[in-house]
């Protein structure tokens, strides 16, 4: 069991009290933060400017980080970089890092699997392992930002596998590390945590004062569609997540993002259409409806071409704010947890002697 403390998951005054306990000035501190997420040193013999005393102590009760990358596949077609990183204990996690001409995002996940079983989703097919601390939500950035050192990272979205309000204490942890200048200084309107729909969290939320971007994954404005889709709208019907939504923007005074995967003949009606502009009248919000990003091994497909003009029609006759998106890294399994879905799939043929290679 590694017992060493991650560096990587600790807030300034944490960290000055290690370097404390070593008899060694505070700056010192900021020294190895320089090193890890400015220069990219992941490593404390690499800290040059620290006394060899020190860094030996860091090394001995400590360590950088708390991931290493098992694979990396980029895509061809767009550049975007798909990432399994391992945990010390084991657990595969997916990470995401899409390029584009204006901005390099990574999408962090939160949790080893996630418990909410979303039916269009590759990361609650085998179910919650356990949730990310704060080092391991962090080391992935520090990892994507060494493998990428000619694109500062601009943005960072909290979309990958889990549910981050389902673990809410790490969640803000990492978002307060990432968001610290002497860390990765990203601004926190650059920051985007993507939510199932929790609605007391996101109610707790309201209250943090921080500034960084909310969005929620809608998918569906009818009940019954929406529980067919994502299980967790049994538990907290929509009546219940657009009250939680309508008071965090009255609170924050900021705008909502909803999501909505639009998939053949599920969610891709007129009426789909229609529920979606009346469900969202009146609400501080945009709206960004993404093609569905086919995974093989689920049932649904994405919606036709027409289906989705028809749709799309509707929304701007009905003046609902949104954005049709494209998903990115579909020849690279894009999808949310597809990759390490894959990986486990694999990993099961080979334990049980089928030979696959
Ligand atoms: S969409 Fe998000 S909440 Fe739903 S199963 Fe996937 S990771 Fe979990």
């Amino acid at each position: 069991m590694n017992k060493k403390t991650i560096i990587a998951g600790l807030l300034p005054d944490e960290l000055k009290k290690i370097i404390s306990a070593y008899k060694q000035p505070v700056y010192r501190a900021k020294q190895v933060l320089d090193w890890m997420f400015k220069k990219g040193v992941l490593s404390f013999s690499g800290m040059k400017n620290l006394p060899s005393e020190l860094r030996e102590e860091l090394d001995r009760k400590n360590q950088p980080l708390s991931l290493y990358q098992e694979l990396k596949l980029t895509s061809a077609v767009d550049k975007t970089s798909k990432y399994i990183f391992i945990t010390n204990d084991a657990q595969s996690i997916e990470t995401v890092f899409i390029p584009t001409t204006k901005r390099a995002t990574v999408c962090v996940s939160t949790q080893a699997g996630c418990a909410f079983g979303c039916l269009f989703c590759a990361s609650g097919k085998d179910g919650l392992v356990r949730g990310l601390r704060a080092d391991e939500i962090v080391s992935q950035l520090l990892l994507v930002k060494k493998d990428n050192p000619h694109r500062p990272l601009t943005n960072v979205v909290f979309m990958g596998m889990g549910e981050p309000l389902a673990n809410y204490e790490n969640t803000l942890k990492a978002i307060r590390i990432i968001n610290h200048p002497d860390y990765l200084g990203i601004a926190a309107r650059k920051i985007t945590v993507s939510t199932c729909g929790l609605p007391d969290a996101i109610s707790r939320l309201a209250k943090e004062n921080m500034q960084f971007e909310l969005s929620i994954s809608l998918h569906a404005a009818d009940n019954d569609t929406r529980n067919r889709l994502m299980p967790v709208n049994k538990k907290f019907p929509l009546e219940m997540l657009i009250k939680a939504a309508r008071e965090y923007t009255q609170v924050t005074n900021r705008m909502i993002t909803f999501e909505y995967v639009i998939i053949d003949g599920v969610n891709d009606s007129k009426k789909a259409a229609l529920d979606l502009a009346k469900l969202l009248t009146r609400l501080k919000c945009k709206v960004n409806i993404i093609p569905f990003n086919p995974v093989d091994a689920m049932q649904f497909k994405r919606a036709e071409k027409a289906r989705l003009a028809e749709f799309t029609q509707t929304l701007d006759e009905n003046k609902l704010n949104f954005t049709l998106r494209r998903s990115r890294g579909a020849d690279i399994q894009g999808a949310c947890g597809q990759l390490r879905l894959e990986r486990t799939e694999r990993k099961n043929l080979k334990d049980e002697g089928r030979g696959f290679k």
